[in-house]
């Protein structure tokens, strides 16, 4: 099946985001890799098509070897899965892009990986913040403007996704 990945740092927003567009129809399963710090989570949606969720990046706290780890873990999902069509790459629009969503993204691009920039919790932003958080982030990718609270983005994250593989 189809392969859908989620990329974000730590409390950006990406369970929240994935629960919103995956509503009730997910059926998760955990994938656990032995002698792994952390896990990918894969979300099965509809019987059609994978949610793959992959652990956060950036915490201060985390010692180095596991940030090595874990972008071990991420960087062999992403160049051997043959099944993966799209990585959403989610910024939090108050913080906008930090030096690994950066990273990731030039990874990415590099590897030729398609990719959609989400910018999330923009319910947490007024008018005039919003404009500045999109404008902010734009400079190196068009966001997509999503609110796990609100649904906002949610019809267009599926857009993308059934643009990119026809379901
Ligand atoms: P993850 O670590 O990236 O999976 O982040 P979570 O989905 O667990 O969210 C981290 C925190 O941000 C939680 O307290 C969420 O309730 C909150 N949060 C996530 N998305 C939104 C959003 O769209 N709006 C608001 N206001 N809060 C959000």
């Amino acid at each position: 099946m189809p392969e859908i990945a989620f990329l974000g740092r730590s409390n950006v927003g990406k369970s929240s985001l994935i629960n919103a567009i995956a509503g009730q129809k997910g059926l998760a399963f955990t994938s656990n890799t032995p002698g792994r710090t952390q896990s990918i989570n894969f979300y099965r949606v509809d019987g059609r098509i994978y949610f793959v969720d992959l652990p956060g990046y950036g915490y201060a706290r985390v010692p180095l070897a596991s940030k090595d780890e874990w972008a071990r873990l991420i960087e062999h999902y992403l160049q051997e899965r043959k099944t993966l069509k799209l990585s959403f790459l989610i910024l939090d629009a108050r913080r906008g892009w930090m030096e690994k969503d950066l990273d990731l993204k030039n990874w990415l691009e590099a590897n030729h990986h398609p990719y959609v920039v989400v910018a999330s919790k923009m319910d947490k932003l007024n008018q005039a913040e919003q404009q500045r958080g999109l404008k902010a982030i734009r400079q190196h990718a068009e966001p997509l403007p999503f609110s796990a609270l609100t649904g906002r983005g949610v019809r267009e994250i599926w857009q993308a996704i059934t643009k990119t593989h026809q379901l």
